[in-house]
């Protein structure tokens, strides 16, 4: 077993690192005080590969393997998390779903754009009525004669207000339950298509997040993703590599936990030393490095079986559990180390903490997580309770 990164990988995080540095982390705390999207910064990412990194050449990507992705989206994520959800869901949700289901003209259609940043993605899945249980999505596609009319509303769609395409998962056949579903690929301008801003976030604030209304959305046959009855299968598999990329820009966050807290506590003195010599601030340091090492290895695994085409929906959950978790209680800590100077945003530690947050729930909370660890530990599934008796 070799734990090393090859030559090209190294190089391949530290232009990541050296990127992020200059360009979006001067820009993280003024656009997370102005709840800005960086529309600017997202081109930049897809200027320099990062929005399609493990994206076929043929279609604009870059052909990485999936471990270098992760480098690139740790980097992002140690930056700047709402920049990393532009990568996250540009990237593993939209990207890699017509890239794996689209036909060669849907693939010619958008590839090239998304992965330039010259077009936003969004992923239409979750419902105000239906989150964990995204195979009861209510949003309706009925046949028009040759094409498709989709009715009805999504919620906490990132990217959802500035994407020129959505990814909309829709049930064609209410009677067929989740063989019924399918997922359309609606440009964003067409008639019946309304977003919505939502405001008022813990964190993420620089990120784009919206309700979307579709009225009577027509479509063309052209805009079926995959077959019908493949939006369930469409969906597990965008999350699949969702929650992977999650996962590697949570050791980001862990990672520049460590870093902030080792160069407060080694400047700030406090009873005539640093912070540093104090054991009981070391051993906040030491738990936050072994929680990013742990969280970087169960990545650096799943990114391993990703690249090699293997089964990997236990390995990248069980990733996706730890480094999210991981990066909440770093960031905890972090703030504990820099004392009432970690409160306010002078430092990156308490955008971190809200930041961090939103990882151990979306894309599948850290509660569904475990159900599928579970689930392929014990043969059980446990995601849908018995009926309680009367
Ligand atoms: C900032 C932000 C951005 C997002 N971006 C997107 C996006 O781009 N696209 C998209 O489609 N969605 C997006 N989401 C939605 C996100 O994926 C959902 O919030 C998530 O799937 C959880 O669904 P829910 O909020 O409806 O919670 P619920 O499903 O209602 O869950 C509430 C609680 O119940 C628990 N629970 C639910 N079911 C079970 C069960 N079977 N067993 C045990 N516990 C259970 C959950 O773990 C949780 O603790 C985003 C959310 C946020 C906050």
């Amino acid at each position: 077993m070799d734990l090393r990164l090859t030559d090209q990988q190294q190089l391949i995080s530290e232009s990541a690192r050296e990127f992020c540095d200059r360009e979006i982390v001067p820009r993280a705390r003024e656009n997370d005080r102005a709840e800005r999207f960086d529309r600017e910064l997202a081109t930049k990412l897809g200027g320099i590969g990062y929005l399609g990194a493990p994206v076929s050449e043929d279609y604009g990507g870059r052909g990485l393997d999936y471990l270098s992705y992760g480098l690139i989206v740790e980097q992002v994520g140690r930056a700047d998390s709402a920049m990393r959800t532009v990568v996250s869901v540009q990237t593993s949700l939209v990207c890699g779903s017509i890239e794996r289901w689209g036909t060669e003209g849907q693939k010619h259609r958008w590839l090239p754009r998304l992965c330039a940043g010259e077009a936003l993605g969004c992923f239409g899945l979750t419902e105000p009525d239906t989150g964990s249980d995204a195979a009861a999505l209510r949003t309706r596609a009925k046949r028009t004669g040759a094409g498709w009319s989709i009715s009805g509303q999504k919620m906490w769609i990132s990217l959802g207000n500035v994407a020129e395409v959505a990814l909309i998962f829709a049930q064609t056949d209410p009677d067929l339950k989740h063989r019924g579903l399918a997922c359309f690929l609606v440009p964003t301008e067409t008639d019946g298509f309304s977003t919505q801003e939502i405001h008022g976030k813990l964190g993420l604030r620089a990120s784009d997040t919206a309700s979307l209304a579709l009225d009577d959305v027509e479509v063309g046959g052209d805009a079926l993703l995959g077959e019908i009855g493949d939006g369930f299968k469409i969906a597990m598999s965008a999350l699949d590599n969702g929650r992977y990329s999650v996962a590697a820009g949570c050791v980001g966050i862990c990672d520049g936990c460590v870093d902030a807290s080792v160069a407060y506590a080694t400047e700030r003195k406090q009873f005539g030393v640093p912070l540093a010599r104090f054991q009981l601030v070391q051993a906040m340091i030491a738990d936050m490095i072994v929680k990013r090492d742990a969280a970087r290895m169960l990545v650096y695994r799943a990114g391993d079986l990703k690249s090699r085409g293997e089964p990997n929906t236990t390995e990248t959950s069980i990733a996706k559990l730890y480094a999210t978790e991981a990066s909440v209680e770093c960031a905890n800590l972090a703030i504990q180390v820099h004392g009432g100077a970690g409160y306010v945003d002078d430092y990156p530690v308490e955008r971190y903490l809200r930041d961090a947050r939103v990882t151990t729930l979306y894309e599948g909370t850290s509660q569904i997580q475990k159900l599928i660890i579970g689930r392929a530990a014990t043969g059980e599934n446990a995601m849908v309770p018995m009926a309680a008796e009367d």
